[in-house]
């Protein structure tokens, strides 16, 4: 049997999915030919990445918004350094609101071309809260945000209204609940957290907030050559578009981010209960910044860990180890993780408690 899978990144496909995406590395549609020894030219190839494309765009309400969607390589650590490529004016600026490991990555990134103004940050508490009640100052190029934070399981519930373009790393929460994502100016997220394999990094851009820093752009680089070939500028990464393609349409089936989000409120829930009844546990972020999508908290008694740990594992649960930088458990319930993997684990921890 299939372990529950709480892994954080790479993480957990629908099971469907995988089944689709390992027939067709053997035959892909039924041409006797596998999806990874085809031309990313030949007209199979160029619809899939078309409809991974106009899925994307589909789920997140943003179609016929003057947004593109590109699939592109270097994960979202080389957006890192895109964004303040394609988006800071020469001799510009650019707000970070750092919430973390991932946002402090992005900052020391966009350093390297020009001011950057940190907001506000967590640090000060190991990153368990969001900062609220910050200013965005009104120079700034655009402002830059985390939405959920992987590593210490907070998650932002609103975002900031500002003149400035407002740009999202997206990578462990794209597609998990309703937003109004035409608020944003730019989102990025690797595909390996909640849509697809590594080797995949989603963009979605509004068009018109490009070309307009004055700098010269190396083409692997620049967001317009990317949308000018459709992804296609050089050889895509064919079995993640493919795999998110899957993801992405197993996701509209169910009833597209409207549809995933009740059902990650229903296992947010569920596991939080037995964190705040269960004696033997504590969360470790604020509640009211808690995220849906990584659950970290920490025994209260750590002399239970061996215990904990060899319960978790005779239930099959896999991956809920707590990052290095904060310790205890995390468990990350991505769109594909079953409501019934969250009640295996609780159903543990209630065991503890016995
Ligand atoms: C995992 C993660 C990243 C890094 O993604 P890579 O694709 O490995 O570069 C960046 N931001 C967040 C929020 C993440 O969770």
């Amino acid at each position: 049997m299939k372990k529950h899978n709480f892994s954080a990144g790479p993480s957990i496909l629908p099971q469907e999915v995988l089944q689709k995406a390992s027939e067709a590395i053997l035959n892909f549609n039924d041409e006797n030919l596998s999806l990874i020894e085809i031309s990313h030219r030949s007209p199979a190839f160029v619809a899939v990445m078309e409809k991974a494309s106009n899925l994307v765009l589909e789920l997140l309400n943003l179609e016929n918004k003057g947004y593109s969607a590109l699939f592109l390589q270097g994960g979202a650590s080389l957006e890192f350094l895109m964004t303040p490529y394609n988006l800071m004016k020469e001799g510009g600026k650019a707000a970070y609101l750092d919430t973390g490991a991932w946002s402090s990555k992005a900052i020391k990134e966009a350093k390297l071309f020009g001011d950057v103004e940190i907001v506000a940050s967590s640090k000060d508490k190991n990153y368990n809260y969001i900062p609220k009640g910050f200013e965005i100052p009104v120079d700034a190029d655009y402002f830059h945000c985390t939405s959920n934070n992987t590593i210490y399981g907070t998650q932002m519930k609103s975002f900031p209204k500002s003149d400035s373009l407002l740009v999202c790393d997206m990578s462990s929460d794209i597609f998990s609940r309703s937003l109004d994502f035409s608020q944003f100016d730019l989102i990025y997220a690797g595909a390996q957290k909640n849509m697809g394999p590594a080797g995949a990094t989603l963009v979605v851009v509004k068009d018109d907030v490009l070309g307009k820093t004055g700098r010269k752009i190396p083409s692997m680089l620049d967001y317009q050559i990317h949308i000018s070939k459709d992804s296609m500028f050089n050889t895509p990464p064919v079995f993640a578009v493919y795999v998110s393609m899957l993801t992405l349409q197993w996701l509209k089936n169910l009833g597209g981010v409207a549809g995933i989000e009740k059902i990650n409120n229903a296992k947010a829930a569920l596991l939080y209960d037995e964190i705040d009844s269960n004696p033997l546990f504590k969360g470790v972020a604020e509640k009211e910044d808690r995220s849906n999508m990584n659950a970290t908290f920490v025994l209260t008694d750590e002399t239970l860990k061996d215990k904990f740990d060899a319960l978790c594992k005779a239930a099959g649960l896999s991956g809920i180890n707590g990052h290095r930088s904060v310790g205890g458990y995390r468990a990350s319930m991505y769109n594909a993780l079953p409501l019934e993997s969250v009640q295996a684990l609780v159903n543990v921890m209630k065991e503890l408690n016995k």
